[in-house]
């Protein structure tokens, strides 16, 4: 990370080896990590696809249902003024969490996906022109490139990819000879789910500015690992999932700029994004509104503000530390590991290892794995193009929060080994 993206993203403090983070008690919020799988205590290392979520989001989300669940905006009722209350509170969390200006450049999506893909087919949709450049990386998630594929065919846009290095860091040098006057919009992972390299998303966004493009940060795998920081950055979107975050499914969160939310289109027509409907004539609602059609997830962004303000309560800069010393307790045993090859050894990472053993399906070593209560994720990781870029299928790969333990990192390691003995 350059020192921007450093001070913008507050890294992990410097892990030292020993970590006074109590994992012990955070642990103990997690119902899901006390139980067994296949009679095994569970060791959960698919933090990447989704993360465990504390009781007190759990709680929120049953609170909803159980004393005030009724629709939102709409009712004079008490209890849809409730839901109504809670649901802006949680938008007003979400900008706190992200230091943006305003809880108008907050609109509520089903995640990341929905995120990109709103920005794409508003946003790039009206904006952009046939020729015009679009800049994506190697390492990017497919939610990251198929939106801009499907725009190409649309309006004849044109999508460049930046290459990556061997290591799976992205090739800075590249990416400024790739960028034009002809770009108009460069769409970035903070952090790769598949190599866990951390993009330097300041520089990018300051060069991509002086460009005369606009940036898109896809923070589906950093929001858990790193405090962003929307202002600091000062990208034009940003979008992450609260699943990834220990927040419910089904929710997540688009910051875009309000100057910018407001010069766009709305994506999606019904309730809510209005403020009249004739047959003549059809006035759009105020932003964020005018982008969130229908009923929203209301017990998602209630589960969400949990999670915001679980979050806030835990010594954060401590826990980043304690998924350091993981990472690099890992990294050192599967550098021992016989015949096995690390995917993605970038200079600055989060804490994902992916990896190939010589000789072994990683969808075999996922099941054995999972027989000994491990659980890992194994295949391409929605990332086609970079297994392509490492001549792979698929990768098995290990992801961490900050709920982990020295424990699981030598139970994941003694699994490997006893997979490596029985399919060997
Ligand atoms: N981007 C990245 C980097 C991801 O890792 C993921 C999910 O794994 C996504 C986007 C898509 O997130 P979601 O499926 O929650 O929309």
């Amino acid at each position: 990370m350059d020192a921007a993206s450093r001070q913008a993203a507050q890294p992990p403090a410097v892990a030292t080896g020993v970590t006074p983070f109590d994992v012990t008690r955070v642990r103990a919020e997690f119902p899901i990590l006390a139980t067994s799988v296949h009679g095994k205590p569970l060791v959960y290392l698919d933090n990447a696809a989704t993360t465990q979520k504390p009781r007190a989001v759990i709680d929120a989300t049953s609170r909803y249902y159980e004393t005030f669940n009724a629709n939102v905006h709409r009712g004079v009722h008490t209890l849809s003024q409730r839901a109504t209350d809670e649901f802006e509170a949680a938008r007003e969390a979400a900008r706190r969490f992200l230091n943006a200006a305003d809880t108008r450049e907050i609109v509520f999506t089903r995640g990341t996906t929905e995120g990109i893909n709103l920005v794409a087919q508003s946003y790039a949709r009206e904006f952009l022109q046939a020729g015009d450049e679009i800049l994506i990386g190697t390492a990017e998630h497919h939610a990251n490139i198929v939106p801009w594929q499907m725009l190409a065919r649309q309006r004849g846009t044109i999508l460049k990819v930046v290459p990556i290095d061997e290591r799976g860091d992205l090739d800075m040098a590249a990416f400024e000879r790739l960028l034009s006057s002809r770009t108009k919009l460069v769409a970035i992972g903070h952090v790769s789910n598949a190599l866990g390299t951390v993009n330097p998303v300041a520089r990018i966004v300051a060069l991509a500015h002086a460009a005369g493009a606009k940036v898109l940060i896809d923070g589906a795998q950093s929001v858990a690992h790193a405090a962003v920081d929307v202002r600091a950055l000062d990208c034009d979107f940003f979008a992450f999932s609260g699943h990834k975050l220990f927040g419910p499914t089904g929710i997540g969160v688009l910051y875009a700029k309000a100057a910018l939310l407001e010069a766009m289109p709305p994506w999606q027509g019904g309730g809510d994004m209005i403020k009249t409907v004739s047959f003549e004539h059809t006035e759009f609602n105020d932003i964020p509104y005018k982008f969130e059609a229908g009923t929203p997830d209301i017990a998602g962004a209630i589960g969400l503000k949990a999670a915001f303000d679980w979050l806030a309560g835990l010594d954060f800069a401590g826990a980043i530390a304690h998924e350091h010393v993981l990472l690099e307790r890992t990294t050192a045993a599967l550098h021992a590991f016989p015949g096995l090859r690390a995917i993605g050894t970038a200079r600055d990472k989060a804490a994902v290892l992916s990896f190939v053993i010589d000789g072994l399906h990683p969808q075999d070593l996922g099941v054995l794995l999972d027989s000994q209560g491990v659980a890992i994720r194994t295949g391409h990781h929605c990332a086609m193009p970079v297994m392509q870029h490492y001549g792979l299928s698929g990768t098995a790969r290990a992801s961490f929060a900050f709920y982990n333990t020295f424990e699981d990192v030598d139970r994941f390691v003694a699994a490997l080994g006893r997979a490596r003995d029985i399919l060997m």
